[in-house]
């Protein structure tokens, strides 16, 4: 069994993590005790992949829960599938991060930081063979997004050849009233760069949007977010949880969907709806995958996504064949007849970085509200080198948007490296 490791923090990770696992435990037939009541093998076939087995037959999910205060935690022990979790795996502190990446990155994080650890290797020794771990978080907070990317940092010196996958959600001010996030999400993205394999990327700005305009909600809740989130989580996750063929595990969806390493933050898309505020018209697909659910022929599905593609081609690089990868799972989400949830790798995502970094730069001109991260003992450098690196990254997206088949780029380097030798 290829195992993974789930891991939710911060107000925002739990919640959307907590809603992950009533979702699946759904689609799995496993009631709010953890016993199965389901009917059909497939549910079981690959529940190991993100659940334990416990004595008396119960499945425990494979999930790690850590917070800097206690409240979240408590609704979520408290709420449907509270009791379904193992009580040692919460890990809370007292003192909150108050929305600052620094309390939870180096201060108040870092004192919690070890008994988070020793829970997550605990999980780890009793996998037979662990693939990876994923983490549900925000961006925009203290917690989630500060102490989260040292969680990924400290599990990546101790687990080097396992996949880190993350579910980040991005901040945006049409959802939020905390003006620091900009520097929150940006501290968090020059982490993510270096210590995440695969980052899926959903963005409140757009989840706002489509609760808004598409779903006509006059004022979307984070119940109505992260409904969607849950749902897309709901269908990334479908190849990893059912058999199936393709992206059966987290190497291989990171095989097919990252051509170079930094740029590994994937849009998702759920009809015409974007999880990101990014159009992938004003870019170009360097891969994507899509997940069909519900009984429906395969080669149908070859045949449209190839038509889809060719008359679209002009927003596929064209020196990636096949970049496009789809399959097929039998079964559908609970409710539905059929689904499907697309992940794109998009030259386009850098408008949302854009975005992202603008904020940033705003307040960091004039060095707002820095005292709050060099009160904990942060140095200013870290904020120049975090904007940096994200700056460097939309460049990077750029380039390859703009590179095409015939540029040659691979021949000019070596070229150039002749030179050098010379
Ligand atoms: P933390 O507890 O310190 O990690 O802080 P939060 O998770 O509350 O982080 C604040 C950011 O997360 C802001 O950008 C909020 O808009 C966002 N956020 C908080 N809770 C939720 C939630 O349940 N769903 C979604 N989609 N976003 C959330």
């Amino acid at each position: 069994m290829r195992e993974i490791l789930h891991i939710q923090g911060g107000q925002c990770g739990n919640q959307i993590g907590a809603k992950f696992w009533e979702v699946i435990c759904d689609e799995h037939g496993i009631d709010q005790t953890g016993r199965y009541s389901g009917d059909s093998h497939l549910q079981l076939e690959r529940v190991n992949v993100y659940f334990n087995e416990a004595s008396g037959g119960r499945y425990v999910p494979r999930a790690v829960l850590m917070d800097l205060e206690p409240g979240t935690m408590d609704s979520v022990r408290s709420g449907p599938y509270g009791q379904i979790f193992r009580p040692d795996n919460f890990v809370f502190g007292q003192s909150g991060a108050g929305n600052n990446w620094a309390k939870g990155h180096y201060t108040e994080g870092a004192e919690l930081i070890d008994s988070v650890l020793d829970v997550v290797r605990k999980e780890a020794e009793n996998c037979d063979c662990l693939q990876g771990f994923q983490v549900c978080h925000s961006l925009g907070g203290g917690t989630g997004s500060g102490m989260g990317t040292l969680l990924i940092s400290k599990i990546r010196e101790e687990y080097p050849d396992r996949m880190m996958l993350t579910f980040s959600v991005f901040p945006s001010p049409k959802v939020s009233d905390t003006v620091v996030e900009p520097y929150n999400a940006t501290l968090s993205v020059h982490q993510l760069v270096e210590n995440a394999d695969e980052c899926m990327v959903l963005d409140n700005e757009a989840l706002y949007d489509i609760c808004f305009r598409t779903l006509k909600l006059s004022t979307p809740s984070f119940g109505d977010l992260n409904h969607l989130i849950s749902a897309t989580m709901s269908g990334i996750t479908c190849c990893l949880r059912f058999p199936g063929q393709l992206n059966s595990d987290l190497r291989k969806l990171a095989v097919n969907l990252i051509p170079f390493p930094r740029l590994h933050f994937f849009m998702m898309w759920d009809a015409k709806n974007m999880m990101c505020a990014a159009d992938p018209r004003h870019g170009r697909y360097l891969t994507a995958s899509a997940m069909f659910r519900g009984k429906m022929s395969t080669k149908e599905v070859d045949e449209q996504m190839i038509n889809v593609q060719n008359k679209n081609s002009s927003y596929f690089v064209e020196w990636i064949p096949n970049n496009v990868k789809s399959s097929v799972c039998d079964i559908p989400p609970t409710g539905l007849k059929m689904a499907s949830t697309f992940i794109g790798n998009s030259t386009s995502i850098q408008e949302m970085f854009r975005r992202v970094s603008e904020q940033f730069t705003a307040m960091f001109r004039r060095k707002a509200f820095l005292h709050w991260y060099t009160g904990e003992g942060m140095d200013e450098m870290e904020f120049t080198e975090a904007e940096s690196n994200m700056n460097d990254l939309v460049a990077e997206y750029q380039q390859y948007q703009d590179a095409t088949a015939d540029d040659e780029g691979y021949e000019d380097e070596e070229q150039e490296e002749e030179e050098d030798a010379a």
